[in-house]
């Protein structure tokens, strides 16, 4: 039998034995050599090249496999996760290398190894290569609950695309015809609605998307999305094919049963009240409520110079031990997590200690009344850290307030300084309701649809209004209209959102002329969906889920870069290709291009 692997630790025995580990070609497991120049006629020639051989060099080995003479011990798990096999070992008779492994190349456990060395760092890091091994695994349940058992199509649809102001900004892909260019798709939503009006009534597709923005908070300029549409189907049937796909993935995958019933469901505006977040983590507690109105001027100026703020409170359980909470705040105020707090021009956190031995258990500036109310509506106990925060009293439209923002930096820094354990197990919420529009001054990242109405779509221009209510809203003030549209958060990350899409033409004809104020020529750039649309398109709904983000979550990894085989930098890159890179005067000939020495708008932004 010829077994391929990797040599590695060889142990001289004297002169005339040698022990060497063989790793399996999955670098699993290890089975041990023994390599003698007493075994045959070749035996010593056989020792001589062991010897000389490099560690982690790939070879074909020939040889017997023997009991262990000694009582064999349990397997052993080295620092790189291979487990040893104890009971056999394998009596070499031949071996051929098949590569060298020159010695300026390191990949021992515990080295540092640089992302332009990304297969090094795949090589040696289990965890990656277990990840990439979920990820694999997740493809096929995913295969198997869509396509198998519930009837959806799996399609690709083209990279190729072409440019429409859809919301996120585009990579081009220039042609050779002067001026032309393809776009890469941000998201396959407009041929996935196509597909819905060509009587395909349930897609999904793997897809890779493309989205040349902002790359802060863990984003991928190319990342892959598990992607689905549904034809005559509401959210509802939408969050109901997601939860049974969940339920699968984390059953086979995790060996997790997630509770029966629906994953909890919560309008945006609960959410934001609540948590401060449109992805909430539901496994801090720590609830905020509105208060202002009980509590005395002083206290609102001394946290805020705004005018009539909207002023919110919420506890945060440190110790039971005030002084411990005492320790806790002043360390917290002391470090940099601290300081876009300390620095937000609505005012710095105003923060006390529910303490029994101080006046009026140390909420004396509330007055009597409030600190009563605070008392009974928060159910403080001894040692509660009690956090008031201001900001302007006006609709939500972000995705996180100050507070929001401060509950999950309490939380994240007292489980790093052991005040908490770290949060455990899945929460699972849907986010629904978000309103249909934002002031487009409210994302510079994104370009949005370029309308001049000083809107831009909160998800996509795709996305139908909630009810009929909010049809009748649409000309008369977009801001208030409520969307079908859902995200999926669980532990504070958003793992994809979806919608139920507008799927009349004239509606959304409508919604990107007369809400959004494009001009005729941006429109123009949608009119394939249009007719597509006034061709008798069915009703349908669809999501898609960040499957890096999924699997990262499965993993627990904070960062997507974990679970992705070749993973751009926060720069963009890819250090071990080394791209982007320079295009050669012979290509900007090719492509009819020319190179400009602006500072792009992006750059400007990003300095
Ligand atoms: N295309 C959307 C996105 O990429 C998802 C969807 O609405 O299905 O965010």
């Amino acid at each position: 039998m010829i077994l391929h692997g990797y040599l590695r630790s060889q142990r001289n025995a004297g002169k005339s034995l040698t022990f060497v580990e063989l790793v399996s070609i999955d670098l699993s497991h290890s089975i041990q050599l023994v390599v003698s120049s007493k075994d045959g006629a070749g035996g010593e020639g056989l020792l001589a090249r062991v010897r000389a051989l490099d560690s982690d060099a790939p070879v074909a080995v020939t040889g017997t496999a023997k009991q262990r003479a000694e009582k064999p011990a349990s397997p052993r798990e080295d620092p790189s996760g291979i487990v040893s096999v104890e009971e056999f070992e394998i009596r070499l008779t031949h071996l051929q290398p098949l590569n060298s492994f020159p010695k300026d190349i390191i990949i021992a456990e515990g080295t540092n190894i640089p992302p332009n060395q990304r297969h090094l760092q795949i090589r040696q890091g289990k965890a990656l290569r277990d990840a990439l091994k979920l990820r694999s695994h997740a493809y096929v349940v995913v295969r198997e609950e869509l396509c198998r058992r519930r009837h959806f199509t799996e399609i690709e649809t083209p990279l190729l695309f072409k440019s429409t102001p859809e919301g996120a900004r585009e990579f081009l892909v220039p042609t050779r015809t002067a001026g032309e260019a393809y776009a890469l798709p941000q998201s396959p939503q407009q041929y996935k609605q196509i597909l819905m009006a060509s009587g395909i009534p349930r897609y999904v597709q793997f897809a890779k998307c493309f989205r040349d923005e902002d790359l802060r908070a863990d984003r991928q300029p190319e990342f892959t999305q598990l992607d689905l549409e549904m034809a005559f189907a509401s959210a509802e049937d939408v969050m109901t094919i997601i939860e049974a796909v969940i339920r699968v993935l984390w059953h086979k995958l995790l060996e997790i049963e997630l509770p029966n019933g629906s994953f909890s469901r919560l309008p945006y505006q609960d959410a934001m009240s609540l948590y401060g977040s449109d992805k909430p983590d539901l496994r801090l507690g720590s609830k905020i409520s509105r208060l202002e109105y009980a509590l005395p001027v002083d206290l609102v100026r001394m946290i805020s110079d705004l005018d009539n703020p909207a002023v919110e409170v919420m506890k945060v359980s440190i110790s039971d031990d005030p002084q411990n909470t005492r320790k806790f705040v002043t360390s917290f105020m002391d470090s940099p997590e601290a300081r876009p707090f300390d620095q937000n021009p609505d005012g710095q956190p105003g923060i006390f200690i529910y303490d029994s031995r101080r006046p009026l258990s140390g909420l004396q500036a509330f007055g009597f009344e409030a600190a009563e109310q605070v008392e009974e509506r928060l159910e403080l106990e001894e040692g509660d850290l009690v956090v008031l925060q201001a900001r302007r009293n006006a609709p939500f439209t972000s995705g996180s307030t100050a507070m929001g923002a401060l509950r999950l930096a309490l939380h994240k820094f007292a489980v790093a300084q052991g005040y908490m354990s770290p949060p455990s197990g899945f929460e699972f919420v849907w986010i629904t309701d978000f309103p249909l529009f934002k002031p487009s001054s409210m994302d510079a990242a994104e370009p949005g649809q370029g309308g001049s109405a000083g809107l831009s779509s909160n998800h996509h221009p795709f996305t139908a209004p909630k009810t009929a209510e909010d049809v009748d809203l649409l000309l008369s003030d977009p801001l208030k209209c409520v969307a079908d549209h859902y995200d999926l958060v669980v532990n504070g990350v958003e793992l994809g959102g979806g919608s139920r899409r507008i799927h009349q033409h004239a509606m959304q004809e409508l919604i990107l002329r007369d809400v959004l104020g494009m001009s005729e020529a941006r429109v123009e750039d949608f009119k394939h969906l249009i007719e597509v649309l006034r061709a008798g398109c069915p009703p349908h709904a669809g999501i898609a889920l960040g499957f890096d983000r999924l699997i990262a979550v499965m993993l627990g990894k904070e960062s997507v870069r974990d679970v992705i085989a070749f993973p751009k930098s926060g720069k963009g890159e890819d250090m071990l290709v080394k791209s982007p890179s320079r295009m050669t005067a012979e290509q900007l000939r090719t492509y009819h291009l020319q190179v400009q020495e602006v500072k792009s708008e992006v750059d400007g932004k990003g300095n």
